[in-house]
């Protein structure tokens, strides 16, 4: 079954708690602080594995939960961090957020996306020693894992995508110009799944091609199986617009040609907006009658369309068709992608993003901002603590301090960092 939406819930796992220990040994009377960190929580990431082609996995299950980090021990022991859940996906799968319908991720490069960060570890109580408080008896608790509801949707990636109605030939083209192999028969529909080929046009030179299946009347208001199927051409660069130049099938081309156009622009302005090569095909049939061609012609420069004739069949006008398909490609923008539309509460970092709270008689100030600053904060140096010093003012940290009671000698832990405090 091939299944191209879906929608899942994804956790990443929570980081471990920070331990609260002390050395202890034989004869030792006060062992020093030695609770160790917690691990990292595991995070969720995707990655484009190009052996999948359908979103089927995600039929069946619907959560997928990293692991927690595992919480600090004694000894300075770090808690294990929790193990990454790689959710594998085939190209091209856009992620959004169920919520809103924003685009969180378009899974169309090799890159890895982390979709739920894992929530750091918590600090044991070695990091809150002092010359002074030599026995702490405090750690940090693990951030919470992130959780997100989110859709997959699988938009192939394909340079031409071929339209048409069904049983015009799409799919003998596509096995003609590629290795690809779809079902070819004589009767509508054969076609229940999307191929794609890699169409070599010379060295180097190539470009993959969608047979999607067929699209009938209505499709773009869900009457039939076409429309699923409509966002897979929906990145195309190129439309090759096939057609029954013989009319075999009693149907007028003109009127096909308006019947699938309509289909598009019920489907997306911009689908119907795409650049086509309207391609007559079966002209075998059509013996020395070259009526039926020179019409479709003639509509199709009308329209500002391209045109080709060829017999998929018997291997006429295959080609020049590749041909003028590449030409137009190299003047076309390359195939789109989606960019992100949704920014998570808290993947920005706020300057509001701090809290000072009070564990015992220390001060400690934390938070997503704290992080950042302290990040790039050195605190050997002299330069770099004066930049610290001026966020902290500038944001307000001092004056809550302030409001907290702090007074001068009292202890202040900031990041990795204490210190006591000084007007
Ligand atoms: P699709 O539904 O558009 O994918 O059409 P298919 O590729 O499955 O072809 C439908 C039928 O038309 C098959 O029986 C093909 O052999 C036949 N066909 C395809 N191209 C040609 C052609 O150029 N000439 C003739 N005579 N028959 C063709
Ligand atoms: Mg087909």
């Amino acid at each position: 079954m091939f299944i191209d939406v879906a929608k899942i819930k994804i956790v990443s796992g929570k980081g471990g708690d920070g331990k609260v220990g002390f050395h202890r040994e034989k004869y030792v009377a006060a062992g020093g602080p030695d609770g160790g960190d917690g691990g990292r929580g595991g995070s969720v990431i995707f990655k484009v594995d190009d052996n999948l082609s359908t979103l089927l996995d995600f039929r069946y299950k619907k959560k997928y939960a990293a692991p927690a980090g595992e919480d600090g021990g004694g000894k300075r022991c770090k808690g294990k961090d929790g193990q990454d859940l790689i959710i594998r996906v085939p190209r091209g799968t856009v992620i959004r957020d169920q919520k809103t319908g924003q685009v969180i991720k378009d899974l169309s490069d090799d890159e890895p996306f982390v979709a739920a960060k894992g929530g750091n570890g918590g600090w044991g109580n070695t990091h809150f020693a002092t010359p002074t408080r030599q026995a702490p008896r405090f750690a940090k608790p693990g951030q919470p894992g992130v959780e997100r509801d989110i859709i997959l949707e699988l938009k192939l990636l394909a340079d031409v995508g071929l339209v048409g109605f069904p049983n015009v030939g799409k799919s003998t083209l596509l096995s003609m110009v590629s290795a690809a192999r779809p079902k070819i028969a004589n009767y509508h529909f054969t076609t229940l799944v999307p191929n794609l080929g890699v169409v070599s046009v010379g060295e180097e030179q190539s470009f993959v091609m969608a047979d999607i299946p067929g699209i009938i009347e209505g499709a773009a208001e869900g009457a039939g199986l076409g429309h699923d199927f409509l966002r897979h051409i929906d990145r195309c660069r190129l439309l090759l617009h096939l057609v029954d130049a013989a009319g075999s099938e009693g149907r007028d081309p003109l009127d096909d040609i308006e019947k699938i156009n309509a289909e598009l622009a019920g489907y997306s302005e911009f689908l119907a907006a795409r650049p086509q090569i309207i391609v007559a095909n079966k002209v075998d049939l059509l013996g020395d009658d070259r009526e039926p061609v020179e019409r479709l012609k003639a509509y199709a420069d009308a329209h500002g369309f391209r045109f080709a004739e060829l017999s998929a069949a018997t291997n006429q006008g295959v080609s020049e068709l590749i041909r003028l398909t590449w030409d137009e490609l190299r003047e076309l923008p390359p195939v789109f992608t989606y960019e992100p539309e949704f920014v998570e509460a808290g993947d920005e970092v706020s300057e509001r993003d701090w809290t000072v709270e009070k564990v015992e008689d220390y001060y400690v100030i934390s938070g997503a901002w704290v992080d950042k600053v302290m990040g790039s904060v050195n605190v050997d140096d002299y330069e770099s603590r004066q930049y610290m010093d001026r966020m902290l003012k500038n944001v307000g940290v001092y004056k809550k301090l302030e409001e907290m009671g702090v007074k001068e000698g009292d202890f202040v832990v900031i990041g990795e960092m204490e210190f006591e405090y000084v007007y």
